[in-house]
């Protein structure tokens, strides 16, 4: 097969668009041969017939250069040294930009065990699209392939490819109105997946002709005088239905071949629409109407803007058949698509508006309104909202746009959301807060150790995320104030010398109007009821014994605590039952007390917090704590003020020293400024408050840094 020549392909884009550019149509022809230089396709042809034939194919849609530019183009960037940049400075942004959307649908593989999200994989060929030029030269590059798919060797690759052409194109190709494409791409795909289904239908199809039981031509001419006859001037085809339409048939009624009457089907082509209908009404009268087959798609047109009026009826010599009737310009709008339409309204006048139909198209797809269009999901911009991603293993995951790897997590599975730590897109470690992008391909890391977490709450996008979030951080908050609970009332009896015993918390339910003495616990876990209140509804004679001195927090500081007096905070996760202060940051081996808050459990103060003074006339708030060794594993942010000098390395200084003393910064902030000095608040992550005294002694130990302390309000 001789390819295209350049000069025929430019005479061919030049006849619908004089104003075509056709210097860049020249390089681009020359561009892509001279890429794709000795490679050979599987059919032994050179390579470079394959993006010419794809051309070819655009200009029969008679698309804008870039469009025709981008089918010379398409596969310079997957298969040759052609980089994005090379073709950007070669061709300009707009084949840039659609090159770079060819190659991302080319990447695109649907797998046999994922025909199910099909769906699914149309969807995300539309939104990966953007641009409908993209889609069609899809299209074309898809219909050239299959053309020639039976050069190709492995079988498991034609059949691969025959199963997505089926799945995914065929079906665009009808969304998008290129009806003759979409009959194409399921013939070539038939033909390879079920080569003996298709062989015998069409050797049943032979037979009957010979046998003389599908007279296509007889049918014709009787249809036509019959027309005539009444006044109606029509041009009457007919054909065999395609095998693949009668294949599909027969699995749809489940009937065998014998079974299937109507398989010649009979196109009436009129001048204007008044036509189709008188057309319409002398079939009617002149044939018995298979009940259930009428439909007129003129009054309702289907999504994709089809208009025909489809009947069935017993014809010519009882012969069962279908019958389309339409006009010519509705005829040329089915096969060719909207571009068609364009084109019949605005003749062929080149006015450089010739690509409006690209335009029309998109508003076509765009306003669908009845509830049958949005089924269809016709629209293009309808996955704007949208994106979709990838597993490892190829599985498509679709999600709401602004989704990030927790949501990506969930929707995978419920455990690895619960248990997702980390995340690679790309191959490349991001936060689990990252947006996920089109085309991304997700790797979550988990661990069986981590849980959800209540920050996740706030960048979730997902409702599956964000309800499996809150329900855990719900129980597990319980979990963690059910453990304060216990913890605070053995202490308050421990102190008040009195027995604490399952029976004694369940004597006293009714009085706190809790169902039962783990709600009792959670409650004063919660800072709700305090332990004291427990032992006097317990132990009511208790009650009139004198309230316990005022706090002295200074006081306190200076006496060590008895050992084993303090509650250690154990098991306890920060954030939930527990809190850290802001005003004072304490850090493991800092001495500190607890305040519990009601409704919010108990907050850590360092014991010489200023914070304290003011709750000096609540003692029953306050409550003996210590740090725990699992606590202490974690970090802590620890806040240190310095004076630095206003010279050039001196921040470079700081934020080195802290680094090399392994404290990582988190919040760097620069409080107050002069000529000569900075007032600087640096928040650090440390282990403990040894840590910070290190990291404090390095400080002082260089000359920028006049000053450093550990900050307290
Ligand atoms: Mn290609």
């Amino acid at each position: 097969m001789g390819v295209m020549r350049q000069y025929e392909l430019v005479e061919r884009v030049k006849s619908y668009d004089p104003a075509a550019d056709e210097d860049a149509l020249n390089r681009a022809y020359v561009y892509a041969m001279k890429m794709h230089g000795s490679q050979i396709r599987e059919s032994g042809d050179p390579y470079f017939s394959h993006p010419i034939e794809v051309a070819g194919i655009l200009t029969k849609y008679r698309l804008d250069t870039a469009s025709i530019i981008t089918g010379l183009l398409h596969d310079t960037i997957e298969d040759t040294p052609a980089s994005m940049a090379d073709i950007k400075e070669l061709f300009g942004d707009d084949v840039a930009h659609l090159v770079d959307g060819v190659t991302k649908l080319t990447r695109i593989q649907l797998q046999s065990d994922q025909t199910k999200q099909a769906e699914n994989f149309r969807k995300f060929v539309l939104a990966m699209s953007e641009d409908i030029r993209v889609l069609l030269v899809k299209l074309a590059d898809r219909t050239h392939n299959m053309r020639t798919l039976h050069f190709v060797k492995s079988p498991e690759k034609r059949r691969r490819i025959a199963l997505e052409t089926m799945e995914i194109y065929a079906p665009l190709a009808e969304r998008i109105g290129l009806q003759e494409i979409k009959s194409e791409l399921e013939d070539l795909a038939f033909s390879e997946l079920h080569t003996d289904a298709r062989q015998s239908i069409i050797t049943r199809l032979s037979f009957l002709r010979e046998q003389g039981t599908a007279l296509i031509d007889t049918v014709i001419e009787e249809l036509r005088t019959t027309l005539e006859n009444s006044g109606v001037i029509a041009n009457v085809t007919g054909r065999e239905k395609t095998p693949y339409s009668i294949w599909r048939k027969m699995q749809r009624k489940d009937v065998g071949f014998e079974q299937l009457s109507d398989i010649m089907a009979f196109r009436i082509l009129v001048d204007n629409l008044e036509d189709c209908y008188r057309a319409l009404g002398i079939i009617h009268s002149q044939y018995p109407m298979v009940p259930g087959r009428f439909k007129d798609y003129i009054s309702t047109p289907k999504p994709n803007g089809y208009q025909c009026l489809h009947t069935g009826v017993i014809g010519p010599q009882r012969h069962r058949i279908e019958v389309q009737i339409r006009t010519r310009e509705m005829h040329a709008v089915n096969e060719l698509g909207v571009a068609a339409h364009w084109q019949y309204k605005q003749g062929h006048s080149h006015d450089g508006k010739q690509f409006r139909w690209l335009r029309e198209l998109v508003e076509t797809l765009d306003h669908a309104s009845s509830p049958e269009e949005f089924l269809d999901n016709t629209r293009l911009e309808m996955y704007a909202d949208q994106v979709f991603c990838f597993t490892p293993k190829g599985d498509l995951i679709s999600l709401p746009s602004g989704s990030t790897p927790v949501d990506f997590a969930y929707a995978v599975h419920t455990a690895v959301g619960d248990h997702c730590v980390g995340a690679k897109v790309n191959g490349r470690i991001v936060t689990l807060r990252a947006e996920l992008k089109n085309g991304d391909q997700v790797e979550i890391v988990t661990s069986k150790s981590q849980h959800p977490s209540q920050e996740w709450e706030r960048f979730v996008v997902t409702a599956k995320a964000r309800t499996r979030i809150r329900r855990f951080v719900r129980t597990q908050q319980r979990e963690q104030y059910l453990e304060l609970g216990r913890q605070i009332l053995e202490r308050a009896f421990r102190q008040a010398g009195v027995e604490l015993s399952e029976k004694g918390l369940e004597g006293c339910l009714k009085q706190f109007k809790v169902g039962s003495a783990d709600d009792l616990r959670a409650i004063v876990g919660e800072g709700n009821v305090s332990g004291r209140e427990v032992v006097q509804a317990v132990y009511p004679e208790l009650k009139d014994q004198p309230k316990a001195d005022k706090v002295v927090p200074m006081a306190r500081a200076r006496t060590k605590p008895k050992p084993g007096a303090a509650l250690p905070i154990k098991g306890l996760i920060p954030g939930m039952a527990i809190h850290f202060a802001q005003c004072c940051h304490p850090l493991p081996g800092d001495r500190i007390v607890g305040i519990v808050s009601t409704g919010k459990g108990v907050t850590v103060h360092t014991i010489d917090c200023p914070t304290l003074e003011r709750l000096a006339e609540e003692p029953e708030r306050w409550l003996d704590i210590s740090w725990d060794d699992d606590t202490a594993a974690e970090t802590h942010i620890g806040r240190v003020k310095l004076i630095l000098t206003n010279e050039p390395s001196a921040l470079g200084t700081l934020t080195m020293l802290i680094a090399q003393n392994n404290g990582n910064i988190v919040n760097l902030k620069i409080v107050n400024r002069s000529k000569a000095f900075f007032e600087v608040m640096v928040d650090v992550e440390v282990r403990d408050v040894r840590h910070l005294t290190n990291i404090i002694a390095a400080l002082r130990a260089t000359s920028v840094i006049s000053a450093v302390e550990r900050a307290r309000n």
